[in-house]
């Protein structure tokens, strides 16, 4: 049989070749319908989306001793089962799209029960987050902010280099695409006012991440090799780390960040696997000083994944496109993060969600994020007409996409979308 990611198989189901979700993609999501309410697990195809639990249920995937593993509102559960069974799924799953494979393709009646225009569902958050910690692992994003505040000469700060830096974030507001941002409240003391006061953030940002899914927990006291790190990742997701600069400036000595990050993160609705994202793989930056023992690697574990930014303001038509960058830059890779997140013996879970820190470039148009492409306000960026933005606004909606680039297809992750409100 041939493995899901042979780049000459077809579907039954016709896909675009522009589609994020080809044969060889098959990332899971969490939907309902108007006519069927309850949420449950499915694959995107095409347009469509491929009940998952409709097929459990008729035995076409068979996960025993498991039940019911996709007539749930998260994949936590199916991600619970192991690397084993992800790829054995997702092998059964690719059998059934396959256009030579009558199984699905012949049977009217489970094709119209089993396969849902993707337009007529609402996607929902495919994980339950467990816990969510974000890094800080691109050197040129790390580099810009401390230029920015610290001067060329301090740009780095001297720890970055031997290790990969993170704060633990809140999974309690982690949202999916489509939820609505509201502007968030807090303290506030620009430089030249004398005390801090209480209102609505006017710096608010993004920032373009990658999101990776722990598919499988480790014990607290644990130490991780690279190649555990890796079979514990069960995919990636587009992710959002909505920031209010002005709160984050005033409140991040000495601990870092808190409210400033706390108030919401957007993830896309599809989890693409790291098993469809294998033919992308390749090695990151080289690092010097050489990372110490426990860091090292030497599987190629960044991805060629592009990755690119559009706004559209509320008066505006059509969004425009303000950064266009690539997951390949990072410094540090997320199975680095990971081996170091559980270091010190720190327990993970399954759900839990590894922000990679946002992803700037090299060059201008790269940068992950406002603050950067405006140069913390002092370059605006021009979007249409005189409408410029060097922080967000209200009614900006703002959309991140992400894909890995093949010989006719592309492996993508859709988008993760959210327009600004006003403040409360
Ligand atoms: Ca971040």
């Amino acid at each position: 049989m041939a493995h899901p990611n042979d780049v000459t198989l077809r579907s039954f189901i016709p896909v675009d070749t522009a589609s994020d979700f080809p044969i060889q993609n098959l990332p899971y999501g969490v939907f309902s319908t108007s006519e069927s309410t309850t949420p449950r697990v499915g694959v995107a195809i095409g347009d469509s989306i491929l009940d998952l639990a409709v097929l459990e249920n008729e035995g076409l995937i068979d996960l025993a001793p498991a039940r019911d593993i996709f007539a749930q509102a998260s994949i936590n559960a199916f991600m619970g089962l192991g690397a084993e069974a992800w790829s054995r799924t997702r092998a059964r799953i690719s059998e059934l799209l396959r256009h030579d494979n009558p199984e699905l393709r012949e049977n009217e009646l489970l094709r119209s029960r089993a396969l849902v225009p993707m337009a007529r569902a609402k996607l929902h958050l495919p994980i339950t987050v467990a816990g969510y910690t974000d890094f800080y692992s691109s050197r040129e994003h790390a580099t810009n902010v401390g230029v920015m505040f610290r001067g060329k000469d301090n740009a780095l700060q001297p720890n970055w280099l031997h290790m990969p830096i993170a704060y633990n974030g809140r999974a309690s507001t982690v949202v999916v695409s489509g939820t609505k941002i509201r502007r968030p409240r807090g303290q506030l003391k620009p430089p030249d006012a004398k005390l801090p006061s209480f209102g609505p953030c006017k710096r608010l940002d993004f920032e373009l991440e990658m999101g990776v899914v722990i598919g499988q927990p480790s014990a607290m006291g644990e130490m991780l090799t690279e190649r555990q790190a890796e079979e514990m990742i069960f995919g990636f997701v587009l992710l959002n780390d909505w920031s209010a600069r002005d709160i984050q400036q005033w409140e991040y000595v000495p601990l870092g960040p808190f409210q400033a990050k706390a108030f919401a993160t957007s993830i896309g609705p599809w989890v693409v696997t790291r098993e469809a994202l294998q033919a992308f793989r390749l090695h990151g930056p080289v690092q010097d000083p050489t990372p110490l023992p426990y860091l090292r690697q030497v599987q190629p574990n960044n991805y060629d994944l592009h990755l690119d930014v559009t706004l559209r303001a509320a008066q505006m038509n059509a969004a425009v496109r303000i950064c266009q960058t690539n997951f390949k830059y990072m410094y540090w890779s997320s199975v680095q993060q990971l081996v170091h997140h559980a270091s010190s013996g720190c327990a993970m879970n399954i759900g839990d969600l590894l922000g990679s820190g946002t992803v700037s470039g090299p060059d201008k148009h790269q940068r992950g994020s406002l603050l950067e492409l405006s140069w913390n306000g002092t370059e605006p960026v021009e979007l249409a007409g005189d409408i410029t933005r060097s922080f967000l606004e209200d009614g900006d909606c703002l959309a991140f996409h992400g894909w890995c680039e093949a010989e006719g297809y592309r492996v993508g992750f859709g988008e993760v979308e959210g327009t600004i409100l006003p403040a409360e």
